[in-house]
């Protein structure tokens, strides 16, 4: 399996955080395979640091740097300059088989039988569904595809401005040349699709095994407070519940290892902080506060996975660890 991989990419550090995130969840649910994730030069050291941590390798692509097609095809679409970056996952050629993964997606439970599955194998869209949707697809690196893939931007260019439009230009046979290429829509769920079929999101939702973030307001694009489990401007909505789960993930497992890297330098987490006011309510003490605080990131799981968790005997990820964490940050306030 060391030859296959799921790839993601982030070009600032707020995508970085996604891929953060969608890391983790690979992780914990158990992925057979290699992690990789392409970052542009902009991203941070700190940031990089810890995509270090979780992701097997983490590689600079700079289009301009990357040779004559793709700085000549970045020239003349200087708009698709994402979209290229996108498509270097083809010079992956060190593995034989990928999965890519937009980084504002998150993995519900194991994925690793989209291994099956051939080039290109995508979900449909579900704004246009006989498009596929770029933010999960199977995929074999190769040079001359990424070339192919250039040549082909550079003259048609993109219907809809992104990565969608190319490679659903390029790879233009999926909606009809083979079922096997249709992923199920679980692989993919779009957030969007709770508000737009909301009886079938009842039945089927609970299938999910991956949901993703599209559209113009990302996970951490909100404020959250882990004690009330509230996020900033968002109602209690069907889509909520998958929010809750990428904030979970991402305060307990991600932010931990953020603060390890910038040490004293400030950065936003987006979680809002504890005050020192708010522990001084509390009138039975500082273990009280730590325990709210560690009840309220307990993991959003059903009632089946936490039992087969159990069964298991697995330690939940972030039980203990994320408590230490706190009552070191608590011990700190009140010294
Ligand atoms: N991306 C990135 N930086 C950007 C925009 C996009 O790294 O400034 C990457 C990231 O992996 C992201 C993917 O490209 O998930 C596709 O963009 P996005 O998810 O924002 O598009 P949507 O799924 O909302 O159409
Ligand atoms: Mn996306």
């Amino acid at each position: 399996m060391a030859d296959q991989a799921f790839v993601t990419l982030a070009t600032t550090d707020k995508y970085a955080r996604g891929a953060m995130v969608l890391g983790k969840s690979l992780r914990n649910h158990n992925t057979t395979r290699k992690l990789v994730v392409l970052i542009c030069s902009q991203v941070s050291q700190p940031c990089r640091s810890v995509l270090m941590k979780i992701f097997d390798e983490v590689r600079v692509v700079d289009v301009l740097d990357s040779g004559d097609t793709a700085h000549l095809a970045m020239m003349k679409r200087p708009d698709l300059g994402v979209t290229f970056t996108k498509l270097h996952c083809w010079n992956l050629t060190n593995y034989s088989k990928c999965v890519f993964m937009d980084a504002d997606t998150l993995v519900l439970s194991n994925i690793d039988d989209l291994f099956d599955r051939e080039e290109l194998s995508a979900a449909p869209d579900p704004g246009w569904p006989d498009c596929f949707n770029t933010g999960v697809f199977v995929f074999r690196p190769s040079v001359q595809t990424f070339k192919q893939l250039l040549h082909y931007c550079t003259e048609h260019g993109s219907f809809d401005g992104g990565d969608q439009g190319v490679l659903n230009g390029y790879f233009s046979d999926w909606a009809t040349a083979d079922i096997s290429k249709h992923l199920p829509f679980i692989y993919n769920l779009s957030s969007i699709a709770v508000y737009t079929y909301l009886p079938a999101f009842k039945h089927y939702g609970s299938n999910a095994k991956v949901v993703h973030f599209l559209g113009q307001t990302k996970p951490w694009s909100y404020t959250f407070d882990p004690r009330t489990k509230q996020l900033s401007g968002q109602e209690a909505t069907a889509h909520h519940t998958f929010l809750l789960d990428w904030w979970t993930l991402y305060s307990s497992a991600v932010v931990p290892m953020l603060q390890e890297q910038y040490v004293d330098q400030p950065f936003d987490s987006g979680c809002v902080e504890f005050q020192y006011s708010d522990i001084m309510t509390f009138e039975s003490g500082k273990e009280e506060v730590a325990a709210s605080y560690a009840q309220a990131l307990e993991p959003q799981l059903s009632s089946e996975e936490r039992k087969q968790k159990w069964e298991q005997g697995q330690a939940d990820y972030m039980g203990t660890d994320s408590f230490d964490n706190i009552k070191r940050k608590l011990d700190s306030f009140l010294k």
